[in-house]
Order: structure tokens, then sequence, then C-alpha cells
């Protein structure tokens, strides 16, 4: 598939050409599409995943047909998190928009520094990337009008979260007009973002990217061939052996994860369940309790890991393998986060060897594995 196929004008299309991009990236593949069509769009993605460009490239075609706004009236806003993204979503929007047949002009502002010049240089902006508080305090300054504002993108929409710019972002929210096409990319989900998304989407296309394969290169992976009846022991060997802390255990099942954590304890490790059948109050002190480090070991299942926040965890180990490739990497994503790196290790029995090779080829990378026969679990 290429881009020609997407709809995108010949200028545009020329540019992408001249940027490098040979192929659409898949979240490219179905985000450029729905947004030409006026749809509304939550885009699970990660950095990296190409997620600047499925918004850019159909926003900046849109603009091929708008009328220019009033003087100091944004068209196009973009709300992120930090400073960083606002310049580099900016600097896309730029190197796309400046040189097309009708350019659009495009603002990055963002705390931090002098407003001054941010409002001295909105003239003839018609898309302004920002972040949120800077935003309002233009607003107050009367540096722009969002009163045309017909697309709202919230980029990185769970770390605008995490940094406390919900109030800013409903505030924000409330002051544009109704009538208009929103956009939300988030690289989790959660319950905040589902709020966000009520609250803002209508009958949006839902585009879910796993996370890049090369992102999971700073992962250390290793596989352990071992028979079903070791598992338990050769868990307790790993964990005493390495004193390993802070540990996230998957099963497939609630049933298991309450008796993996049955054994531990009866080993003396620390150790709780995080699963369905916990009431939100439990599983909400089990998640504090692990990120104290009160406790070594949580044991999760996959539907109870899904929005999962702990920032970073230097061990995942798949007690049992997830029946889909996606929930395997998303697994393994757990661990070495924001360039620390990590370890995830994955047990394997003889009736798993299959599936886990279908695991590793959409994974695009293939791990290591031990043999285990010869390892002495007496005692554990
Ligand atoms: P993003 O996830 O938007 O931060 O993009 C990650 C990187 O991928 C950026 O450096 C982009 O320039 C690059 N990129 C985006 N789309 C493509 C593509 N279709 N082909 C090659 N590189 C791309």
């Amino acid at each position: 598939m290429s881009f020609s196929k997407l709809g995108l004008s010949a200028p545009l299309l020329a540019l992408v050409a001249k940027s490098g991009y040979t192929a659409p990236y898949p979240i490219q593949l179905a985000a450029i599409p729905a947004i030409m069509g006026s749809k509304d769009v939550l885009g699970v993605a990660q950095t990296g995943s190409g997620k600047t460009a499925s918004f850019v490239l159909p926003i900046l075609q849109q603009f091929q047909r708008k009328a220019p706004a009033p003087n100091r009236h944004i068209k196009a806003l973009v709300l992120v998190p930090t400073r960083e993204l606002a310049v580099q979503v900016a600097a896309v929007f730029t190197y796309f928009g400046a040189h097309l047949p009708r350019p659009v002009k495009t603002l990055a502002v963002f705390g931090g520094v002098s407003i001054n010049p941010q409002m001295k240089q909105m003239g003839g902006v018609e898309i302004l990337v920002a972040t949120p508080g800077r935003l309002l305090d233009l607003l107050d300054n009367k540096a722009m009008q969002v009163s045309e504002i017909d697309i709202l993108v919230l980029d990185e929409a769970d770390k605008m979260l995490n940094l406390g710019f919900k109030e800013e972002m409903t505030r924000i929210f409330g002051l544009l007009p109704a009538n208009r096409q929103n956009l939300l990319f988030s690289a989790t989900l959660g319950k905040d973002i589902d709020t966000i998304t009520e609250m803002l989407l209508r009958n949006p296309v839902k585009i879910e990217i796993a996370r890049e394969p090369e992102t999971l290169a700073s992962i250390k992976q290793v596989g352990y061939h071992v028979a079903e009846e070791r598992k338990g022991p050769l868990l307790r060997y790993l964990i005493k052996t390495q004193a390993l802390k802070q540990v996230l255990v998957f099963t497939s099942s609630v049933h298991k994860a309450d008796t993996v954590v049955h054994k531990l304890k009866g080993n003396g490790v620390s150790a709780v369940a995080l699963h369905s059948q916990k009431s939100q109050g439990a599983r909400t002190e089990a998640l504090r309790q692990f990120k104290a480090g009160d406790i070594a070991v949580l044991v999760a299942t996959d539907l109870a890991s899904r929005g999962l926040d702990i920032p970073f965890l230097p061990m995942v180990i798949n007690y049992e393998l997830p029946r889909s490739p996606k929930d395997f990497i998303h697994r393994v994503g757990r661990t070495g986060r924001a360039g620390a790196s990590g370890t995830a290790i994955s047990f394997v029995t003889q009736d798993d060897v299959q599936h886990f090779r279908v695991i590793q080829k959409k994974m695009g990378a293939w791990v290591d594995m031990v043999e285990t026969e010869g390892f002495n679990l007496h005692g554990y």
C-alpha cells in the first residue's frame, strides 16, 4: 500500500516522497482516510508509531479547501503535554504545510518562557500547537480567538492527564465551538481517557496500534522451557535466587493468579493478585502496595493490567502465555520503559512451543530459550 492510495493531494504526496516516507505506517493507513472523511478518531498509539503524520497530513489536506480565517483566529488546535512535543509536532506541520499551494502557518506555544514573543508571532497562524496552561494564558491575554476552530487534536492525552492538565483541558473544551472534529491520541487507555473520550468524541473510529517491535529492543527477553508442574517452583526459584523485587507476573485466568499468589505467600514471598474478581478498591490498594515496593510480586490477568500505570518495571514474567500476540507485546512493553532496560521472561511448556513461535513472529523478534530440566528446584 502506498501513500498515493490514501487520497492525499499531489503536492502533499510530493512532500511525503521528499521526506523519505516510502509506505504509510499502520496508524496512517487507518487514520488518514478517517480524518479526511471528517470522522472523530480515537488513536491508541505510542510515539514512534508515526501518529504525528497520521493527523498532520489529512488536516493539511482539509486546509487546502478552507477559506482563510480572519487574522488571529485559530482554525485547528493541537493540545500536547510538553514543550518538546509542541515543538516536534509544529515542526511536522510546518515542514508539510509551509509550501503547499495554500500554505498553512503553524505556531508552537508552551509555558516556561516569556509569553510576549508568542503573542507577537500569532499573526496569520491557523494551526496552534499548545500546552493547555499556556493556551489559557494566551486566551486571557486576547492573543487570538478560538471561536473558529473546527478541528481539535489531543496528542498524548494520557500524559496530559498524568501531568494534571485535566482541569485546564476541560476549561478549554468549554471555550471551543460545539461543531468540530475531534481527534484523540493516547499511548494507553484507562478510566480518565474514557471520560474524555465520552465527553469529546462522537462515534469515533477507533484505531489501536500495538507497540512497535523495535521499541521492544531495549527489553531483554528470555524464554524458559519448563514442564507445567515445575512452573511454580521455577517462579519461586527465580524470585528467591535473584532477590527480585517489583515483578509483574501474568497468568491467563483469575483462578491461576490466585493460586500463584497463594503459593508465593506460602513460600515467604509477598504477593498480591490483580484481576477482575477483585473490587476496584482492592485493585487500587494492590497497585499502591506494589508501586510503594511493599510487595514484591503482582500477579495479574491481561484484563486487569490494561491502563496499569507503573513508571518502571524491572521484570515481567509470563507464567502463562496469552492467546493473542498483541497481549504478549502489551505485557512485555510494561518493562523497559522510557529508555530504562528491563527483562521479560516467558514460561514455555512443550504444548506452547508452536504458539510461542507465532508470537515471536508477530513481534518480529526471536527470544533466546533456556532449558530448565537441569535446574534443581528442590525446596522451592
Ligand atoms: P511519531 O510517532 O509521529 O513521533 O513518528 C515517529 C518517526 O517516524 C518520525 O521520525 C517520523 O518522521 C517517522 N515516520 C512517520 N511516518 C513514516 C513513514 N510512513 N515512513 C517512514 N518514517 C515515518
